[in-house]
């Protein structure tokens, strides 16, 4: 066996959140060795955030276009899917390949190595042959995968994911989606506005089921419009697929055919492949339980969509901020320094190289804020999903709010009753909608739909995450004529 190389930090899964740390960690002079098995970025920016933006970006484009009739004159709008394939392919992931991003990494410091890293007892990781011992320790940023369904047929199918759905160059005449949560709708909407005969079947009884239900009316509204079929309560019995046509066989004899389908049901974390029993970790559970500053146990941080906190870009960079403050705290004061709130001291790397820990990071260290290491908070988490209207949400639901016994008081306005909402003109609709906690006199929940309703939700998760008095965001002075103004009048509303 290969006698383990000693390292300060090994990062497995340079996604978003790996990649951040270990380019941190790196920049501050620890040695870091990133492992990743595929492309260095992740999902994000390769088949997930990223291109999906850009495809919005363009569908949108094609949307207003479409409303010049009526509003400005007449419009004739052709859409073509080559510039959306060709910006994808060459401005967001240069044809699929990571070479800027290792470039990015190994230009800080850091040590990559494509392959599968896997723990091999405290402290150690496999890639291959290769075994580290990492004396600060082991960051895993491992992501998701597609969670597909055991639907009878469905395997061995050429059916899409979100990386084929994002990869596409020629689009299909129609297009079956099973699930019906963000990205079914995102991706809905965008292939149905070029002109994709596109169906969306979804198990539960509305779209966008994790959300408030006004903003599944919504959405399905704006989706009908653009002429996506939406099916609810379809239980899937059943996927049948002959040389170019894909049959969905339903409870109650409902049936669905199209060309491509395209599954998104979720995402599922693999552990099982990541030798988690090596260090004492139960590798059967769904996601990586992670304590408020990411440790999964002595020596171990995880960060990302693996802890299960959330599957969004922002989660895993919030998390990686507090995983670099948190692992270089612990070198500082290893190495006899001051903790966080003291100033940066030098540690001398494995590798022998005397590194300033801390460097632009200053006296209070990466959070800014001197004297404690942060820890995670989710209670004012954002979610957008990016659909035309745009369903934005901070915090709890109503439903969640009352599940969890709080004294709840809810508010809501039309985003057409308030003067820019008029202005606009009835279409894609949106609204307000704020929940309260009555006696705190604070919101613990928000959400905000409408044509710029991720921007809007910005006051809302402010107020949120600062617990700032409900009686105070009432005496606010709101912008006339904008969006967020109907925050003003959905506080008014709370009763
Ligand atoms: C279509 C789509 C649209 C999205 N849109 C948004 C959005 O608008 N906003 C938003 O916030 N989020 C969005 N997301 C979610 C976002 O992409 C994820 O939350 C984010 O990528 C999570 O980052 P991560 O670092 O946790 O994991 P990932 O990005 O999944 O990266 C994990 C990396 O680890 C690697 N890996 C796994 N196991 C190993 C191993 N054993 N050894 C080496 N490498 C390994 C994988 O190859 C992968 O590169 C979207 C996702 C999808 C699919």
């Amino acid at each position: 066996m290969a006698e383990p190389e000693l390292v300060d930090v090994v990062v497995v899964g340079l996604g978003v959140g790996g990649e951040e740390v270990a380019g941190r960690l790196a920049e501050a002079g620890l040695s870091v060795v990133g492992v990743e098995r595929d492309l260095v970025g992740g999902e994000c920016p390769y088949w997930g955030c990223i291109p999906s933006k850009m495809m919005i970006r363009a569908a949108n484009a094609l949307a207003e276009a479409r409303r010049v009739d009526g509003l400005a004159g007449s419009a004739q709008v052709r859409a073509d899917w080559a510039p959306v394939a060709k910006r994808i392919r060459e401005e967001a992931t240069d044809t699929w390949n990571d070479r800027a991003a290792v470039d990015r990494f190994t230009g800080k410091g850091g040590r990559f190595l494509r392959g599968s890293g896997r723990l091999d007892g405290p402290g150690r990781v496999r890639v291959g042959d290769q075994v580290f011992q990492a004396r600060r320790g082991i960051v895993l940023g491992t992501g998701t995968r597609p969670s597909i369904p055991p639907i009878d047929g469905l395997a061995g199918t050429p059916y899409w994911t979100n990386h084929q759905a994002i990869e596409v160059a020629e689009l299909p005449a129609t297009l079956l989606i099973i699930g019906g949560g963000a990205i079914g709708l995102e991706l809905a909407q965008v292939f149905a506005r070029f002109g994709v005969g596109v169906t969306v079947l979804e198990a539960s009884g509305r779209v966008l089921a994790l959300e408030e239900p006004e903003s599944s009316e919504v959405a399905a509204a704006a989706l009908r419009a653009d002429g996506v079929e939406i099916a609810t309560e379809v239980k899937i019995e059943r996927v049948g697929h002959d040389d170019d046509t894909f049959t969905v066989y339903a409870a109650g004899d409902r049936s669905f055919s199209a060309e491509k389908l395209l599954v998104v049901t979720g995402r599922r974390a693999h552990l099982d492949e990541l030798g988690l029993d090596t260090v004492g970790v139960d590798a059967t559970q769904r996601y990586l339980p992670v304590d408020d500053r990411m440790h999964v146990t002595d020596g171990i941080w995880a960060v990302g969509d693996v802890t299960g906190e959330g599957a969004f870009t922002h989660i895993a960079m919030y998390q990686a901020s507090i995983v670099v403050a948190d692992v270089l705290d612990r070198a500082r004061r290893a190495e006899g320094g001051p903790d966080a709130s003291g100033t940066a001291s030098v540690v001398g790397g494995a590798m022998g190289a005397a590194s300033a820990v801390g460097g632009s990071m200053g006296a209070a260290g990466p959070s800014g804020a001197a004297g404690t290491v942060p820890r995670a908070d989710y209670r004012a988490l954002p979610r957008v999903t990016f659909t035309d209207p745009e369903v934005g949400a901070v915090g709890l639901t109503e439903r969640q709010a009352r599940e969890r016994g709080i004294n709840v008081q809810v508010g809501f306005t039309e985003l057409s009753s308030s003067t820019r909402g008029w202005i606009h003109g009835g279409e894609p609709g949106g609204f307000i909608k704020v929940i309260a906690d009555a006696d705190q006199g604070v919101l613990i929940g928000a959400t905000s739909v409408g044509p710029a309703g991720g921007e809007v939700l910005s006051a809302l998760v402010v107020a949120v995450h600062a617990a700032v008095p409900v009686s105070q965001l009432r005496h606010m002075i709101y912008a006339y004529p904008t969006f967020h103004r109907a925050i003003q009048s959905a506080l008014n509303d709370l009763s």
